[in-house]
């Protein structure tokens, strides 16, 4: 009865297949693990994530660790992330995209890991930023420090998808706001997700170009490009 009670709060089985996990494995089986599309984008500089943000925003890497595949497993495991309080899904897909940077780039390559923010008020109805775990994982195996202390959300966005590309464009101006600006000559790492139209992230990246002497990356866990 204990051991139930226990595995209401520290559920061990797979998020995607449901079988039981064994030792040493969390959230997602070995099997799953090696089954989930991965799109190497980290190692091609031209790839679409990237190729989506010129002429936008100047990045130095643009990538998403998987891609939305056929089976949907990803967009079952984002799913519970977002709207099921699956945080652990966050913390392990952020330690896959960590482990895709430290096997691709240079040690220390970034200065901090930087959740996309919240919404205060969409936080506080989600309980949490989901984003913020992916970091956390990112951070865990990296070693890069995660700071939500940069930047913060002023503009609560909504129902982008109804809206047509040139309101778009204009809604995503001043949605976020440098708090502390101390951070000179940095390279931050945004992190997110999943990227769609990355008009989110772009606005964030462009607010993040504003510190002096910065330089911004994007890594999302997700994308269907
Ligand atoms: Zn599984």
């Amino acid at each position: 009865m204990l051991n139930d009670f226990i595995s209401l709060f520290f559920p061990n089985n797979c998020s995607c297949c449901n079988q039981v996990l064994k030792k040493g494995e969390n959230y997602v089986c070995v099997i799953c693990q090696t089954e989930l599309p991965r799109t190497n984008y980290i190692n091609q500089k031209d790839n679409p994530v990237s190729k989506l943000f010129w002429g936008r925003v100047e990045l130095i890497y643009g990538f998403s660790t998987f891609h939305f595949g056929k089976h949907g497993r990803l967009q079952d495991l984002i799913h519970d992330l977002k709207y099921k309080n699956a945080t652990g899904i966050g913390l392990f897909l952020g330690q896959q995209v960590g482990q895709e940077i430290k096997d691709s780039l240079p040690p220390n390559t970034f200065s901090y890991v930087i959740p996309v923010p919240l919404h205060p008020k969409k936080k506080l109805q989600r309980g949490y930023n989901q984003s913020t775990f992916l970091a956390e994982g990112i951070s865990e195996v990296c070693g890069v420090p995660m700071n939500e202390k940069i930047i913060i959300r002023q503009v609560e966005t909504t129902s982008q998808t109804r809206k047509s590309k040139f309101e778009r464009w204009e809604n995503v101006e001043d949605i976020f706001k440098i708090i502390d600006a101390r951070h000179e000559n940095k390279h931050f790492l945004l992190v997110d997700d999943v990227v769609t139209t990355g008009s989110t992230l772009e606005s964030c990246a462009l607010e993040l170009l504003k510190i002096p002497g910065s330089k911004v990356s994007i890594a999302v866990a997700a994308s269907g490009l």
